[in-house]
């Protein structure tokens, strides 16, 4: 497969409204946008840094994946995403490998792309996205 660049890191926050402040106030940062993925039950914000970005994400349900996540382990890094060339090619090679898949196929993610998660058994307790843009 071929890794093209870190993608984005997914950073799980309360609300973005108030962490993002940091990136734009203080570090002169622009939010390019928000958006709502319904079936992960969050609202993404989107911080470019060159051919990178930060997602900030809040949950916008009390059982959603994020609100769990900073129920157990509090705000934080929540995942590094890696920009493939192909995720198909690429989670096909994986499943070769014999390595834990969250997403056996891609699925939609914010900002229209094709996204899939590794299983963090996989990566030392790193949630690794691979993820495919336009
Ligand atoms: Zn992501």
């Amino acid at each position: 497969m071929k890794i093209k660049h870190i993608d984005h890191i997914g950073i799980a926050v309360n609300k973005i409204a108030q962490a993002g402040k940091f990136y734009t106030d203080i570090l002169g940062l622009t939010i390019a946008g928000i958006e709502n993925v319904a079936d992960q039950k969050v609202n993404v914000a989107f911080i470019p840094i060159t051919d990178s970005e930060v997602e900030l994400v809040e949950s916008t349900h009390e059982d959603g994946p994020v609100a769990k996540y900073i129920a157990s382990r509090g705000e934080g890094i929540q995942h590094i995403a890696f920009r493939v060339e192909n995720i198909e090619e690429a989670l096909e090679e994986l499943k070769q490998k014999g390595v834990r898949l969250i997403d056996q196929t891609p699925r939609h993610g914010a900002g229209g792309a094709k996204i899939a998660f590794i299983h963090p058994k996989e990566t030392n307790g790193v949630l690794v996205e691979l993820c495919e843009r336009e």
